[in-house]
């Protein structure tokens, strides 16, 4: 893997959403789609009200993101959003 693709469109993030609705979206979609969420207003607004999607984010991150995992993500995230906002 060269480089991790952290930033989805909003098309795809919204896909992503849906998609956890019928349990068919991968735990690294739903990674994709929680970063998404973090710097995009429109799509926070567009699974505000889908409280499924809230649930199966917060099992998953119980199960599967233990701290150091997720501080790695953190930085690797930090650098992601870096670089992008360089370009
Ligand atoms: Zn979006």
């Amino acid at each position: 893997m060269s480089k991790i693709k952290f930033f989805i469109p909003c098309d795809d993030a919204n896909h992503v959403c849906d998609k956890t609705q019928y349990k068919e979206a991968t735990l690294w979609e739903m990674i994709k789609l929680n970063i998404h969420l973090l710097y995009c207003k429109f799509c926070r607004e567009y699974t505000k009200n889908n409280a499924k999607l809230t649930k199966v984010l917060k099992k998953s991150e119980v199960e599967c993101l233990d701290k150091k995992c997720k501080e790695s993500m953190k930085l690797d995230f930090e650098k992601a959003l870096k670089e992008h906002s360089d370009q």
